[in-house]
């Protein structure tokens, strides 16, 4: 059991450095720069960004993904950064889509290629965007 719980520790602090801004470490990356599409950090840490840091290109537009809501024990936050970093239906490929109007952000784009509607929010999907989460 107390194996266990290390194990997800290590493999928790290992997701969240995927999952979490690349900045403060505490909040999610939530961000679209826009036209770039790197998914980088939370809206706090990126308000002071006029050029995206990974890649150098202008930010025109800043876009707020949409994520599932926190949970706090070991074992869902497990769930739960997985569930952020993989895509919610074939759970292999990382999360890369982004739906829009809507703005949800939990399939990759194979997943995602044959669906018309949103599957968290049943809105109708009218395109969906690739995002880079490096
Ligand atoms: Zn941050
Ligand atoms: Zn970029
Ligand atoms: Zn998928
Ligand atoms: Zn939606």
């Amino acid at each position: 059991m107390g194996s266990i719980n290390r194990d997800l520790i290590t493999e928790n602090a290992r997701l969240k450095d995927c999952v979490c801004c690349s900045r403060c470490r505490v909040s999610y990356k939530n961000v679209l720069f826009v036209p770039c599409c790197h998914l980088l950090m939370c809206m706090r840490c990126s308000a002071r960004f006029r050029v995206c840091p990974e890649c150098n290109t202008n930010i025109e537009d800043r876009i707020i993904a949409i994520l599932t809501p926190l949970i706090e024990t070991i074992y869902s936050e497990n769930a739960r950064l997985k569930s952020e970093l993989y895509c919610n239906q074939c759970k292999v490929q990382k999360t890369d889509a982004l739906f829009f109007p809507c703005h949800h952000h939990l399939l990759c784009m194979s997943c995602a290629k044959n669906l018309n509607i949103c599957i968290a929010c049943k809105t109708k999907i009218d395109s969906v965007k690739q995002t880079i989460m490096p």
